[in-house]
């Protein structure tokens, strides 16, 4: 299978640099080879929904690239696997696949080698502006220090740093400043560019003997951006060259931001010198989204596509399923969207459920013992020490077999770890618990009806 591996991932690239990021991490990335036989291929993607997709906008590609890799007359069979590609894709738009949007920091595998010498920056994408940026109680010091630093000339702190979790919206605010920045002071010079970008421009210029024109280049600039900073993490050489860079441009009182997916103290693989660097200024994370953001977000886009014809019921479900972060939560909107338009009927909730059956699964909520045990306490109105405690007073013991069973039910955790999680209880005590609670359920439908209550709650 090896060579078979080898060209599949060479069309891989080849699909990448045809349709785009935007485009192949939305439909191709998914697809993984199952089996190659002398004249025929088979590639799995993970729902039905895609596999129509892939059929009627690449099939004929990935056909031909089959063909033009092996020299043979290739046949390629798509399969609908659930197993072959997990988690699901961030979907981006999907239907003008040729103008992918520019490429950003962060996904690209080193073609920038041989990006023109005179772009040390990267594009900035003109969708993201602090008028697209929906602000909530998750990003809202993140927002305002980013506001801050774009409207005011003056330097307050140096450098901004902002971070966290994927997809959740730091790109977005360094390119909403460079924009407004550009937008307030034109004369003013932007240079915004990822990390790894970083990185290769400085290998570039030690290959080519330039790294004069490199230093220069970053130290004349007024406010110097640097996307997704813990790429650098054990690259030495880069790592000290963007230290002297960093100190330059700090020490001419020109503005610094820089973005990672952890706070500086948590940059592993970062010298020391630098992370305490780096954590001088302003320190803003982004956290996690809530769900009145993302319904705030999925109705922002909507009005943006002109699609405010969606049933509310749709972007609920959206909202309360799709958690991960806030690119998947535009992926799905995406791929609902292309989907009504694709069969040519109204988005439904039913529709929502199964184009996304993939993205809801992954984003399934685990549900963790001591939530269960909260839950149970509180809706049995008991103390929580009391369900932890020794007492066996048939008012907490019964709660107590709840909370067991559900952790059974709910969690991939053992007989013995969950006896453990209640006050160290032996694996027999909780297997007599589950059982004794299968058994109620048959009979004791008040019970029955708690136990259900509880699940929905704990599973939402
Ligand atoms: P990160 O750089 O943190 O991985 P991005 O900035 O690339 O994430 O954001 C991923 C996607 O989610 C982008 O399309 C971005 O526009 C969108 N997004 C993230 N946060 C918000 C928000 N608060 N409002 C609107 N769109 C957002
Ligand atoms: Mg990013």
């Amino acid at each position: 299978m090896a060579p078979w591996q080898d060209a599949w991932q060479r069309i891989r690239a080849r699909l990448r640099g045809e349709f785009g990021d935007a485009a192949f991490d939305s439909w191709l990335k998914p697809l993984s080879l199952l089996r190659a036989e002398s004249n025929k291929v088979l590639i799995a993607v993970p729902t039905r929904f895609m596999c129509d997709w892939v059929k009627t906008h690449y099939l004929g590609r990935i056909a031909d690239y089959w063909r033009q890799e092996t020299g043979a007359a290739i046949d390629v069979e798509l399969v609908v696997n659930v197993q072959a590609s997990q988690p699901a894709p961030a979907v981006a738009t999907p239907v003008p696949v040729k103008s992918a949007r520019p490429r950003q920091g962060g996904d690209n595998n080193g073609e920038e080698i041989d990006a023109p010498v005179e772009s040390y920056g990267a594009p900035l994408d003109p969708r993201f502006t602090f008028d697209s940026f929906v602000v909530g109680k998750s990003n809202e010091l993140a927002h305002a220090a980013a506001r801050r630093v774009a409207c005011n000339a003056k330097v307050q702190f140096n450098p901004l740093f902002l971070y966290g979790g994927v997809g959740l919206g730091k790109t977005h605010l360094m390119h909403a400043i460079a924009a407004e920045i550009k937008a307030r002071t034109p004369e003013r010079r932007v240079l915004y560019l990822s990390a790894e970008k970083f990185m290769y421009q400085f290998i570039r210029a030690i290959r080519f003997q330039d790294t004069m024109a490199f230093k220069e280049q970053f130290r004349s600039v007024d406010v110097l951006m640097i996307d997704d900073v813990q790429f650098i993490a054990h690259k030495d050489a880069t790592q000290e060259e963007f230290f002297h860079t960093f100190n330059a441009v700090v020490d001419h009182n020109r503005q610094v931001i820089i973005s990672a997916d952890r706070s500086p103290s948590d940059l592993e693989g970062i010298e020391d010198r630098i992370k305490s660097r780096l954590g001088w200024g302003l320190v803003a994370d982004i956290h996690p989204t809530d769900y009145e953001l993302r319904l705030g977000i999925l109705q922002s886009k909507l009005e943006m596509i002109g699609r405010i014809d969606m049933p509310n019921e749709v972007t609920e479900f959206l909202a309360r399923k799709i958690v991960s972060n806030v690119r998947e939560l535009e992926g799905a909107l995406n791929r609902v969207t292309a989907y009504s338009d694709l069969v040519g009927r109204p988005v439904t909730l039913e529709m929502a459920q199964e184009v996304l059956q993939d993205l809801i699964r992954s984003n399934d909520r685990r549900v963790s013992i001591s939530e269960i045990q909260r839950h149970v306490a509180e809706y049995f109105n008991v103390r929580l020490s009391d369900l932890l405690s020794a007492r066996r007073a048939r008012a907490v013991a019964r709660p107590r077999q709840v909370a067991m069973y559900l952790s059974k039910q709910l969690t991939s955790r053992s007989l013995p770890e969950i006896g453990r999680k209640f006050g160290g209880r032996d694996h027999t005590t909780v297997m007599h618990a589950v059982r004794r609670i299968e058994e109620l359920r048959e009979t004791d439908s008040g019970l029955d009806q708690d136990i259900e209550n509880l699940r929905r709650t704990l599973e939402n």
